[in-house]
This record gives C-alpha cells, sequence and structure tokens, in this order.
C-alpha cells in the first residue's frame, strides 16, 4: 500500500497517543499531517515535534497563543488552525488520506462524519458517533466511497472474524453470510463483584480504575456502569448491520477474548490478544496488512483460565437502557449517550453519585419521549436533539444536586 498521510483527532488522549505510538514504529508507511487537541497544549506540542506534523488544530485563541507560546525557536511552526470548524474541516485536507477518529463524546461527530464525507479511510474509535448518527454516518461511506475501520476492541475483534472484511470496510446493509450472533465480550469493569448497596457511595477515582485497560476517564466511567457496553451494542448493530437480538453481551473477566461471531453452523470464530488498544489500532493502520504494534508474545501457556458469565442488569441497569434505547430507533440513542455524557461529568466532578447516573438516563430518555419518536435526518437534527436532551439532563442533574 502507498504512504498514509494522517490526521489524528484527539490526539493527546488515550487512543491518539496508542496510535503515534504504532505509527513511529513504521516511519516508512505512515506520515502525519495533522494532530488536534482541546486541552494538554504542552503534549500537542511535543507530538507534533516528534511527528513533524505539519498541522495542528486547537479550540480556541489562547490554546492557539499557548501552543506558539511553547514552540521550539529552532523549528519552523505548523499551521495553527482554530475552532470546530477547523477541526472538522481539516478532514477534507486533500493530503490526508486516513483519518483516527479519537475524540471522545459527540464532539467528535461532526469530524468523524467529515472525514467520511471526504471519502478517507475512517478509523473509528469515537463510538458516540455511531450511536449518535449510525444511520447517516453509514450512509456517508456508502456515498462518498469511504473505508471504515473499527478500532473499538470488541468491533475490530468481530471484523476480524468476519468473512469479506475488504467489503465489510466499505458498509454493506446486509449482515454477512452465516452469521447467527454477535458475542460481544465485557470485563465486567472495576465493580463487578462489589456488593450492590455499596454502590452508591463509589468515587470517580475507583471508577476510573479498570482492572485490565488503561482508558480516558469518560470511557472508564462507562466502562464500570457498563453502559459503554450498551453503547457498543449500538456500535454493532450499525457496523455489522444486526439487529438487538442477535447481538449477545458475555462477560469476560479476563478482557482476552475480544468478542467473537457464532456462524449458523454452530462454529464460533474469536479473536483473543493482550488488552492493548496498539492491536486494533496497527490492524486498523496496517489493513489489509498486518505490521508489528509493539504489543509482546502472548503466553497462552500461561492463561488459567477464561471465563464467560451473564451480565448482572440488576447491577448494570445502563444495560438494559442502551437494548431499549436501540429497539425505540436512533432519538432513543441520541438521548441516552447524551444523557450519559453529561450525568458523568457530573459525576466525575463530585455533583451526583454513581449510582445516579443510570437513574438520570432513564428520566432523561422517559422526559425525551415524543421527541424520541422522531428520526434525525441530518447532521443538524442530530446535534438539535442532541443539546436537548443535554439540557434536559442538565436540568435532571441540578434537581438531585
Ligand atoms: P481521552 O479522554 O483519553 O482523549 C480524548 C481526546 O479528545 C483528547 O485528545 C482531547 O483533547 C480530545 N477532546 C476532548 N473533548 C474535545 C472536544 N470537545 N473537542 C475536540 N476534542 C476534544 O479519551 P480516549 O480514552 O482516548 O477515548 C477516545 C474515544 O475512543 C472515545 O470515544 C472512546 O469511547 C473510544 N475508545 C477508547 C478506548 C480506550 O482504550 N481508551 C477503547 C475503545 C474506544
Ligand atoms: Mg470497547
Amino acid at each position: 500500500m502507498k504512504e498514509q498521510n494522517l490526521y489524528v483527532l484527539g490526539s493527546t488522549g488515550s487512543i491518539g497517543e496508542s496510535t503515534l505510538d504504532v505509527v513511529a514504529r513504521h516511519p516508512d508507511r505512515f506520515r502525519v499531517h495533522a494532530l488536534s487537541a482541546y486541552s494538554r497544549i504542552d503534549k500537542l506540542v511535543s507530538q507534533a515535534v516528534a511527528t513533524g506534523s505539519r498541522v495542528v488544530v486547537v479550540p480556541d485563541d489562547a490554546a492557539a497563543r499557548r501552543f506558539t507560546a511553547l514552540w521550539p525557536a529552532d523549528k519552523p511552526v505548523p499551521e495553527i488552525r482554530v475552532g470546530a470548524d477547523a477541526l472538522a474541516d481539516t478532514a477534507t485536507d486533500p493530503e490526508v488520506t486516513t483519518v483516527m477518529a479519537a475524540i471522545v463524546g459527540t464532539a467528535g461527530l461532526p469530524s468523524a462524519l467529515a472525514a467520511a464525507r471526504a471519502g478517507k479511510r475512517v478509523l473509528l474509535a469515537n463510538k458516540e458517533a455511531l450511536v449518535a448518527a449510525g444511520g447517516l454516518f453509514m450512509q456517508a461511506v456508502r456515498d462518498h466511497g469511504a473505508e471504515l475501520l473499527p478500532i473499538d476492541s470488541e468491533h475490530n475483534a468481530i471484523f476480524q472474524c468476519l468473512p469479506g472484511n475488504g467489503e465489510r470496510a466499505r458498509a454493506p446493509q446486509e449482515p454477512a453470510h452465516g452469521v447467527r450472533r454477535l458475542l460481544l465480550t465485557a470485563s465486567g469493569g472495576p465493580f463487578r463483584n462489589t456488593a450492590v448497596e455499596a454502590l452508591r457511595d463509589v468515587t470517580p477515582d475507583q471508577a476510573c480504575a479498570h482492572p485490565n485497560w488503561s482508558m480516558g476517564r469518560k470511557i472508564s466511567v462507562d466502562s464500570a456502569t457498563m453502559l459503554n457496553k450498551g453503547l457498543e451494542v449500538i456500535e454493532a448493530h450499525w457496523l455489522f448491520s444486526m439487529e438487538a437480538d442477535r447481538i449477545q453481551v458475555v462477560v469476560h473477566p479476563q478482557s482476552l477474548v475480544h468478542s467473537m461471531v457464532e456462524y449458523e453452523d454452530g462454529s464460533i470464530l474469536a479473536q483473543l490478544g493482550q488488552p492493548d488498544m496498539r492491536t486494533p489500532i496497527a490492524y486498523g493502520l496496517g489493513f489489509p496488512d498486518r505490521i508489528d504494534s509493539g504489543v509482546g508474545l502472548f503466553e497462552l501457556m500461561t492463561l488459567r483460565q477464561l471465563d464467560f458469565e451473564p451480565p448482572d442488569l440488576n447491577r448494570f441497569p445502563c444495560l438494559a437502557l442502551a437494548y431499549d434505547a436501540l429497539r425505540a430507533g436512533q432519538s432513543s440513542c441520541i438521548s441516552l449517550n447524551a444523557a450519559n455524557e453529561v450525568a458523568v461529568d457530573r459525576f466525575l466532578t463530585g455533583r451526583i453519585r454513581y449510582t445516579e447516573i443510570p437513574q438520570i438516563i432513564g428520566d432523561c430518555m422517559e422526559r425525551m419521549g415524543a421527541a424520541n419518536g422522531s428520526c434525525p435526518s441530518s447532521l443538524e437534527e442530530v446535534l438539535d436533539h442532541d443539546r436537548h436532551a443535554r439540557a434536559v439532563a442538565a436540568e435532571l442533574c441540578m434537581l438531585r444536586a
């Protein structure tokens, strides 16, 4: 494959950093055209120095000034672009072949969608984009000849276990032939065995202490509540054209089997590996080649056992809420995701309890009732509905504070 020129959206985050780690191992294959960050501008500076990125995108003028002030005097300054429009527009730069969409939350939707509409290879880590706008996003991939490679480890595993994945990257509308079910594995997070009564008092740091994965704080809380798995069920629905009833969540505490595909003949194909995001990232970057990710040997002989158990919906009510949203339709999924982003933010900043997160989401979905019946058909309508649900969720949080 010819050299790829990358735009890494959210380069200073956990996925962004892992992406640059893989990229640095293959200077013959990858160049970095652009990087983006919302905070941690000092880190953005060191990344831009190390990669020789030609463009950086920052949120506002203050961040741009800070970037310039920190930039080393002996190096040519990259072009600095400012604001949310620049974030999306940079995805359309003709030099860019490949976009890593690794911004957290719905904030990452416009830029990820712009990359699909520009017909790029899109490495999608930002699951919220598919939850909020799956129909629009998949249509954009098809209409504009983009290539979509899932980076979320479960979806990357399923993608690897499906036949014809060259065509699958083109977002076909039918499920792969002969597939009976998709089995999404979930670790169960830090509270898999915590007494349900004790969940009321857990702290943000406890919720972010994931037993197997090191991730950003929002997705860490989502993993603790298992809303993350719910978002992933919705993500799998769009990526693989699979209805809710054929997507099953299986708790697998070791996080070594990253997900499975069950076929009509009874075969189950699984993808295994260390819980290290550099594996799915390298798969997406190298596709269809396999390239070194920096992940060490997987010593099967040291494995004592692989456990599988059903999810406890009493402990993880968010999972049931996500299935409800998927069955109800696109607007409900937007409400679910928006309410969760607001509730997780309020929990991380000490304003609501951990156990109030599912309550806020459930109440918000109910309050959005009639509006949930509509089906947004443009990015603007999606963002309108998202804003409305956020306002409702914020008010619900205030009432509890
Ligand atoms: P993170 O919090 O570590 O990083 C987020 C990045 O997005 C940062 O670079 C930040 O500056 C940027 N950002 C935040 N808010 C922004 C805004 N409003 N506008 C523009 N940029 C903004 O998050 P992460 O853990 O790297 O996760 C990124 C995405 O990947 C999420 O959607 C997450 O669900 C998904 N994901 C992450 C993992 C993982 O292991 N971390 C695994 C699977 C999927
Ligand atoms: Mg995942």
